[in-house]
C-alpha cells in the first residue's frame, strides 16, 4: 500500500511524520473522509468545503491547493487500486519544538492521504438487521464542528457501547437530548412521521451525509426537522438511523437495549439509503 505523506507517495513501511508533530503531541489536526465508489469520490465538494473550514477555524494553513489536493486524493486512490472504500486524509500544523503557542505561520502542514479499500455491499448488508446504539454523556468539547483527531472521547464511547454489544454510541448533553453519535449524526423519524435531527451548531459535526440525505429528503417530500431530541423521545420514535460517510444511512433498531419501533429497519431509513447515490455528488 501507498500512502501520500510530506509531499510523496511512500510504501507504508517508509511513510512517517516527525516525532514532534503537533498532531502527535497536541491533537493539532483535523481531517475527513470521503466514500470512493467506482474509483470516484462521493460528496467531494463537501468534504473538501468542510476541510477548508475546519483548517480555517483553527487558523492551520491549507497544505496546498484545492486543485492539488484533489489530484493526490486520485492519485492515492489509483496507485492503492481502490474501487470501493474510504479516502482518510489529515491536517496538522506541522512540526516544531513542544511548545503550546502556535509556531510561526510559516511551518509547513503535515498532510497525509490515504486510501482503502472496503467491500461494497458491507454496509447495505448490515443495514439490513441495523445496529444498535448505547447512549453516553457528552464530554466533548463545545466546538464539536470542527472535524478535529481530538477523538479520544468519542474513542472511549463507542468502546463503551461495543462492550454493551452496540455498534455506535450516541452523546446525550446536559440537557438530556442527544447531539450525534461518536462517528455519526444522530435522527429519528417522529410519531408525525418528521425526519429529526439535531441543528447544526458548535454541538455536532455538520455531516456531509447530514447534507445529502436532507437533498434526499427534500426530493422524496419527507418533511425535515432541525431541532433537539431526547432519548425519552427516540424510544417513542418510529424509526431512528446515523448517517456517515462510510454508512451512509444506517438503520437504528435499538437504544440502550430497547426496541426502537417494531425492532426492525425502517421503510423511510432504507428509501433514503437505496436513493443517496443517486443524489450524491459523484466525481470520477
Ligand atoms: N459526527 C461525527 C462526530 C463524526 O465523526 C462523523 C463522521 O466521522 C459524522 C458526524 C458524520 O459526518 P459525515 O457524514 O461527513 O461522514
Amino acid at each position: 500500500r501507498i500512502v501520500y505523506v510530506n509531499g510523496g507517495y511512500r510504501p507504508y513501511a517508509q511513510a512517517a511524520v516527525h516525532v514532534e508533530d503537533r498532531g502527535f503531541q497536541f491533537a493539532d489536526a483535523i481531517y475527513e473522509v470521503i466514500e470512493v465508489r467506482n474509483g470516484g469520490l462521493v460528496d467531494a465538494p463537501r468534504h473538501l468545503a468542510r476541510l477548508a473550514r475546519s483548517l480555517s477555524e483553527l487558523a492551520i494553513p491549507a497544505p496546498m491547493s484545492e486543485s492539488a489536493l484533489r489530484h493526490v486524493i486520485h492519485q492515492v486512490i489509483r496507485r492503492n487500486r481502490v474501487r470501493d472504500g474510504i479516502v482518510y486524509m489529515q491536517v496538522s500544523r506541522g512540526a516544531g519544538p513542544r511548545d503550546f503557542a502556535l509556531p510561526s505561520p510559516e511551518t509547513p502542514p503535515t498532510l497525509v492521504v490515504l486510501a482503502r479499500t472496503q467491500r461494497r455491499g458491507w454496509a447495505a448488508e448490515l443495514a439490513e438487521t441495523g445496529i444498535s446504539v448505547k447512549t453516553t454523556p457528552d464530554n466533548r468539547w463545545a466546538r464539536c464542528d470542527i472535524k478535529t483527531v481530538m477523538l479520544l472521547p468519542a474513542v472511549l464511547a463507542k468502546d463503551e457501547a461495543r462492550r454493551a454489544g452496540a455498534r455506535e454510541a450516541w452523546f446525550v448533553d446536559a440537557a438530556g437530548n442527544v447531539t450525534e453519535g461518536a462517528s455519526s449524526n444522530a435522527w429519528i423519524v417522529a410519531s408525525n412521521g418528521s425526519l429529526v435531527t439535531h441543528p447544526l451548531d458548535h454541538h455536532i459535526l455538520p455531516g456531509v451525509t447530514r447534507a445529502t440525505v436532507m437533498d434526499v429528503a427534500k426530493g422524496e417530500g419527507i418533511k425535515i426537522e432541525q431541532r433537539t431530541f431526547t432519548r425519552e423521545e427516540v424510544l417513542k420514535a418510529r424509526e431512528a438511523f446515523v448517517t456517515s460517510a462510510t454508512n451512509i444511512v444506517m438503520p437504528v433498531v435499538k437504544i440502550d437495549g430497547a426496541a426502537i419501533g417494531d425492532g426492525r429497519p425502517g421503510p423511510l431509513a432504507r428509501q433514503l439509503r437505496l436513493r443517496f447515490h443517486q443524489v450524491a455528488e459523484f466525481s470520477a
